[in-house]
């Protein structure tokens, strides 16, 4: 049996996931999102991810970015090293792809705010 906090929500429900038994078994949720969420964080866990990447002429030096979907737990380290070193050209659109298909994942790095040239 493996603890953990959801965190789907604020609430941040303390779960108890039963991880031997099958299907896995999930206790301490408040609503199905929770249900999910154990599961999966017991097998397979997985993350949305954020960081920032360079901006080359922009009115700022750096845009924010997230990952449009959650990816392997294990491969987070690995996804923000295809950003080290990245520079993009302004502008930057909200929405723009950054880094496209994470490791064949279909998951790309979007950016997340707009960055308009400088003037
Ligand atoms: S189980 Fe539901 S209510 Fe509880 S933290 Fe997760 S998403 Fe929120």
């Amino acid at each position: 049996m493996k603890e953990m906090i959801c965190i789907c929500c604020p609430m941040g429900c303390r779960l108890k996931v039963y991880d031997d038994q099958d299907p896995i078994r999930v206790e301490g949720n408040t609503c199905a999102r929770g249900a999910k969420y154990g599961a999966e964080e017991a097998v397979s866990p997985k993350r949305v991810v954020t960081a920032t990447v360079r901006v080359r002429g922009g009115e700022i030096a750096m845009a924010s970015v997230k990952t449009s979907g959650a990816i392997a737990k294990s491969s987070v380290f690995d996804a923000l090293a295809l950003l080290k070193g990245k520079v993009v050209d302004a502008p930057v659109r909200e929405g723009d792809v950054i880094v496209g298909n994470i490791f064949g994942t279909g998951v790309d790095f979007v950016a997340t705010k707009t960055v308009e040239k400088a003037q």
